[in-house]
């Protein structure tokens, strides 16, 4: 278990003072939380508006996917039905 002091440093600059922030970065990052690591939205569950998933982006691109493959399926069907009688034996 690393301690506060033994991880890595933030390198964000001062811009007055030009100092190095040297508060400890966060993991997977080369800054601080104040300098920008935990920028944007987070994901999922630690979103606030988070809910329960049914509109996440995977689900929405599955749900294009099956109401692609229905409408080619219709037309499909319909191709059969103008298929002159007689010759679908
Ligand atoms: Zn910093």
């Amino acid at each position: 278990m690393h301690s506060a002091h033994s991880a890595p440093r933030c390198g964000a600059k001062s811009k007055r003072s030009g100092a190095r922030c040297n508060a400890p970065a966060v993991r997977g990052k080369r800054v601080c939380r104040m300098h920008g690591a935990l920028a944007g939205a987070p994901r999922g569950d630690a979103h606030g508006r988070f809910k329960h998933g049914l509109y996440t982006c995977e689900k929405l691109a599955s749900e294009r996917a099956i109401a692609e493959l229905l409408l080619v399926s219709r037309r499909g069907l319909q191709d059969l039905d103008h298929q002159p009688p007689g010759e679908s034996h």
